[in-house]
C-alpha cells in the first residue's frame, strides 16, 4: 500500500544504522522527532466540496486528501503536521479520452479548475491546489495505464499516459524491450508526468531525456483535441511538440504519448570508480563525454557525499573493509566517487569500459569493479525511502538541481553549496550539504545537490528554514545563468525564478500559447507561471 505521508511502499523501510544516526549527529546535531498527525485527523480538516455532481467526479474526502499534496519539502510538513490547508474539491479517474472532454465540458459549465495527475511525485508544488474562489477537480490518469500499440518495426510504443514506470518497463520487457527512463522516482510517477515536467532518467546518457524519447501522442484541451504526429524528424516548423513537454498540465491534458524503445540490453553494469578530488573527476568525465563515450551513465559525487553515501549505506563492516583496502592504495578521504554505467551490446558496453577506465586512469582514478556499482544498482529506486526514516528521526532532506556549460559548473555547484551552508548560520543551524555531477552533456553538466538540515520544534519554522535555503541557492543559480531546472520542473517553487531564465518576451509567448489552447485559464493555473 503506498503512504500517503512519505514516499514509497509501506512494505519498504530504509532503516538508518546506529552509526548512521551517531555520523549525521556529529555533523548537524541530534534531530528533533515530532509526532506525525493520523490520516483520520487530516480527514478531519478536509471542507465540504463546492463542485456540482458528476457521475465522474468523487468527492469523499480520503480522496480529496491524498491528491492534496506531492513531495516537496513544504508538502511533507503539511502532511506529516496534518495542516495541509488546500484540498481539491473533488478528483476524477477517467478511463477514455471522452471521459477526459466530459470533465473539460464539466469544468466550462462549473468554472472549475483542472489538475491533471499522474503519480503526484511532483517535488516544486505541481500538483497542489492553490486556494481561490472556483473549486478544484484533479484528474488522476491512475486508470488510463495500457499499453496501446507496440511497432516493433520503428520501435515505437503508444501507451495511455497514466502509466508508471515499472508497468511501462514490465509491458515493454515481455516482448523484449525498453524504454529505458528511470527517474529516482520510477516506481511512482508516470508517462504522462515524465512529458509534462520535462523528465530525466538516471541513464538519460544512453537513453535520453524524456524530450529525446517523446515522439508524438495526442492531449485533450479546453480548445480541442490535439494530435502531436509522429515523425522520425520534421523541418516542418516549430515542433509542437516541445510545447507539450514540461507543459505542467497548463495546456491539457496528455491521454496518449508514442514513445522511442529499444531492445533490452544484451549488457548492463555499473563500476565504481575513485577520483582523489572532484576536479580530476570532473575532468575525467567532462573528456568522456566530449570524446562521445558509449557509457550509459556518469555519476560523480564530491567528497562529501562519498563519504555520507558510505555511511548511510548500512553496510558498516563492507564500508570498513573498503576503506582500508582504498586508503592503502592512497585514495583515503577524501575522495571522489564516480558510478559508471555500460549499456548495450557485450562487445560494445566492453569497449565503452575499456575506454572510460582509460580516461579516468588518465585523471588519477582508480576502478574498483563492480562491487559498488551492484550495490547502487540494488538501491537506486530505494534511497527516497531513506526521506522517510530521516524525518521519523526529526532531519528534513531536499534537493535542488540544475545544468550549467562545463566552464561553470564547478564553481557554480561550490556557489550553491556554500549558499545553502551559510543560509542558516542566523538560527545557528548546520546545514550537510553534498553534491554530485548527476547528467553529463558535451557542454556542460546537471549539478545536483542534496542539503539536510534539522526539523524545528514549530513545523511553519522548518518551513520558514527550507524557504530560506531554497532562495539562497536559487538566487546563485540565476545570478550564475543555469537553470533553475534540469529535470524537476518549475511548478509554484520554480516560477518566480523562470522569468530571468526565458525574458519577458519568452514569457509572454508561453502566455499565449496556454490562452490558446486554455483560454478561461482553467489548466492548473498558478504553475510554470505565476498569476496567468
Ligand atoms: C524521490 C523522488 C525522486 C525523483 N527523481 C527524479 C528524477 O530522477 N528525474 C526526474 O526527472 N524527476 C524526478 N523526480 C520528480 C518527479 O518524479 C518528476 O517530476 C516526474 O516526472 C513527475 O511525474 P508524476 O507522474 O509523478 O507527475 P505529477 O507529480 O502527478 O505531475 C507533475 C506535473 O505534470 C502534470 N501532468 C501529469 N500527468 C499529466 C498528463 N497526463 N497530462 C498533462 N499534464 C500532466 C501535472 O499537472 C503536474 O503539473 C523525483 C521526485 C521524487 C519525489
Amino acid at each position: 500500500m503506498r503512504r500517503w505521508n512519505g514516499w514509497g511502499d509501506t512494505a519498504t523501510d530504509y532503516p538508518l544504522p546506529d552509526s548512521a544516526a551517531r555520523y549525521l549527529e556529529s555533523l548537524i546535531g541530534p534531530g528533533r522527532p515530532a509526532p506525525d498527525a493520523s490520516f483520520e485527523s487530516l480527514l478531519t480538516g478536509v471542507p465540504p466540496s463546492r463542485l456540482a455532481p458528476h457521475p465522474l467526479v468523487r468527492t469523499d474526502p480520503a480522496d480529496r486528501a491524498l491528491h492534496a499534496r506531492g513531495h516537496s519539502l513544504p508538502d511533507w510538513v503539511a502532511l506529516r503536521t496534518g495542516r495541509v490547508g488546500t484540498f481539491p474539491d473533488g478528483v476524477a479517474y477517467p478511463t477514455c479520452d471522452e471521459d477526459v472532454q466530459a470533465l473539460l465540458e464539466y469544468a466550462g459549465r462549473t468554472e472549475a479548475r483542472l489538475i491533471p495527475y499522474g503519480g503526484g511525485t511532483s517535488v516544486v508544488g505541481h500538483i497542489n491546489p492553490l486556494p481561490g474562489p472556483q473549486p478544484v477537480l484533479t484528474i488522476d490518469l491512475g486508470s488510463m495505464r495500457r499499453l496501446l500499440s507496440l511497432d516493433t518495426i520503428s520501435q515505437l510504443a503508444t501507451f495511455e499516459t497514466g502509466i508508471p514506470g515499472p508497468q511501462v518497463e514490465a509491458e515493454l520487457g515481455r516482448q523484449g524491450y525498453t524504454l529505458g527512463h528511470f527517474p529516482q522516482s520510477f516506481e511512482l510517477s508516470t508517462l504522462g508526468g515524465w512529458i509534462a515536467t520535462r523528465s530525466s532518467g538516471q541513464q538519460s546518457y544512453h537513453y535520453g531525456r524524456i524530450e529525446d524519447l517523446f515522439a508524438g501522442g495526442h492531449l485533450e484541451t479546453p480548445a480541442g483535441p490535439l494530435d502531436i504526429p509522429l515523425h522520425p524528424a520534421s523541418a516542418a516548423g516549430p515542433d509542437l511538440r516541445h510545447l507539450v513537454l514540461g507543459s505542467e498540465g497548463r495546456l491539457g491534458v496528455i491521454t496518449r504519448a508514442v514513445v522511442r524503445v529499444r531492445p533490452l540490453p544484451e549488457r548492463e553494469s555499473f563500476f565504481g570508480i575513485f577520483f582523489h578530488d572532484w576536479e580530476a573527476g570532473a575532468e575525467a568525465v567532462r573528456a568522456a563525454a566530449q570524446a562521445d563515450l558509449a557509457v550509459s551513465m556518469l555519476r560523480l559525487s564530491d567528497a562529501q557525499e562519498t563519504e555520507t553515501t558510505l555511511a548511510l549505506s548500512g553496510k558498516d563492516r563492507l564500508v570498513a573493509w573498503a576503506d582500508r583496502g582504498l586508503r592503502l592504495l592512497r585514495y583515503g578521504s577524501p575522495r571522489c566517487l564516480l558510478v559508471l554505467g555500460v549499456t548495450g551490446s557485450a562487445v560494445a558496453a566492453r569497449r565503452a569500459l575499456r575506454d572510460a577506465q582509460a580516461i579516468a586512469l588518465r585523471h588519477g582514478g582508480l576502478p574498483t569493479g563492480t562491487a559498488i556499482g551492484r550495490i547502487w544498482r540494488k538501491s537506486r529506486f530505494r534511497t527516497p525511502y531513506l526521506r522517510n526514516t530521516l524525518w521519523e528521526r526529526g532531519y528534513a532532506i531536499d534537493t535542488l538541481e540544475t545544468a550549467i556549460p562545463w566552464a561553470t559548473a564547478l564553481g557554480t555547484a561550490e556557489s550553491m553549496k556554500a549558499a545553502l551552508r551559510g543560509a542558516l548560520d542566523d538560527p545557528g543551524e548546520q546545514v550537510l550539504v553534498f553534491a554530485h555531477l548527476s547528467h553529463v552533456y558535451r557542454d556542460g553538466a546537471s549539478v545536483y545537490v542534496t542539503y539536510l538540515f534539522r526539523c524545528a520544534a514549530d513545523p511553519e519554522e522548518t518551513v520558514a528554514r527550507w524557504r530560506r535555503l531554497k532562495a539562497a541557492a536559487s538566487q546563485v543559480v540565476v545570478a550564475r545563468g543555469g537553470t533553475i531546472s534540469h529535470q524537476h520542473g518549475v511548478g509554484i517553487d520554480h516560477a518566480a525564478y523562470l522569468p530571468q531564465e526565458k525574458g519577458s518576451l519568452g514569457i509572454q509567448a508561453l502566455r499565449q500559447a496556454c490562452r490558446t489552447f486554455d483560454p478561461h485559464g482553467r489548466m492548473n493555473p498558478g504553475k510554470l507561471l505565476l498569476d496567468v
